[in-house]
């Protein structure tokens, strides 16, 4: 089936929630478990030989862990009590890249079901703000649910627009950062991708990448915004560079940030500062991520 070839290429992997507990203790408990720990692997092919009970540290991530496709922890005491979080490479990458400072504000613009919230959280050390938005009032409610077993507790979400909120609410006059991961075609999803019909899809695309762009837009106008994530789980360049490339049209102000030297798939040329990811390249599903930051107000010259 599509899910066998799917868990055959994409390993599993945990996130541990340092909110909780330790990457040390969840190894132990692991090994106590009679999990094999194999360390840290040298490149990514090691990844194709996990099998059975074996596991090994992410390459690029810390506090991420990998076991074979086939591993699932749904049932498992770590996951139920929130100190393991299921989510993939990828949408691990976002958070971990905006990297905000322990006690600063911090929007979460289209947040549930709260995967990137939680990792924010984590960063944060729970100090701090995390405004968290979404339209979907049933995906917030297992958001609370989410949150609640991961120990959060510096966030404060809202059903509501993103769009519709206004920047210059005293509220938000300190957020510096944010994470923007909006609505997308998902194209990147391995299992879903194979049942898309790449045709009728234009104008479903077309939709979705003027409301991205909208986001984006939007999240400038924030006064004291210092740098944002946007992210999606888009093949598609219409959906990652093309949006980025208009919103930096619009916006001179802001600039691109050169992510991850070492990671091994880029943004389509001339975006080679933002990061790809697939199954082919770095064993994940298909993802893009774009850093803008605002320009320092006397760079009027650099580029
Ligand atoms: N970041 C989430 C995570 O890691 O768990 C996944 C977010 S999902 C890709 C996109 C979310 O955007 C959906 O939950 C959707 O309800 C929400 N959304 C769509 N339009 C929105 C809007 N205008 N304002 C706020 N949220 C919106």
């Amino acid at each position: 089936s599509i899910q066998q070839t799917q868990n055959d290429v994409i390993p599993r992997y945990v996130r541990v929630n340092t909110l909780k507990t330790s990457l040390e203790d969840v190894i132990d408990y692991l090994k106590r478990e009679g999990f094999s720990y194999q360390g840290t692997p040298g490149r990514l092919e090691d990844l194709d030989r996990l099998s059975g009970k074996m596991f090994l540290c992410d390459l690029h991530l810390k506090d991420l862990l990998v076991f074979s496709g086939k591993t699932d922890f749904h049932d498992h005491f770590l996951y139920k009590a929130g100190h393991i979080i299921l989510q993939g490479k990828a949408s691990c990458l976002p958070a971990f890249l905006l990297n905000p400072p322990v006690g600063s504000h911090v929007i979460d613009a289209c947040a549930a079901p709260g995967n990137k919230t939680s990792h924010l959280a984590a960063i944060m050390k729970n100090k701090g703000k995390l405004f968290a938005f979404d339209l979907d009032a049933k995906r917030l409610s297992t958001m609370s649910t989410l949150l609640l077993r991961a120990g959060v507790t510096c966030h404060k979400l809202a059903n509501q627009d993103f769009l519709k909120v206004d920047p210059q609410n005293s509220e938000y006059k300190e957020v510096k950062y944010i994470l923007l991961d909006p609505s997308c075609s998902g194209s990147g999803m391995v299992c879903l991708r194979d049942e898309l019909p790449e045709t009728q899809e234009d104008g479903r695309l077309q939709a979705l990448a003027a409301f991205q762009l909208h986001c984006l837009n939007h999240a400038l106008q924030f006064p004291q915004l210092e740098r944002i994530v946007y992210s999606t789980c888009s093949i598609h360049s219409q959906e990652n560079e093309e949006v980025v490339t208009a919103c930096l049209q619009r916006n001179p102000g802001f600039r691109l940030v050169h992510l991850l030297p070492d990671w091994p798939e880029r943004g389509h040329e001339p975006l080679t500062q933002c990061l790809r990811a697939s199954t082919a390249k770095t064993r994940t599903h298909g993802f893009f991520v774009a850093m803008l930051e605002r320009r320092p107000a006397q760079s009027d010259k650099e580029t």
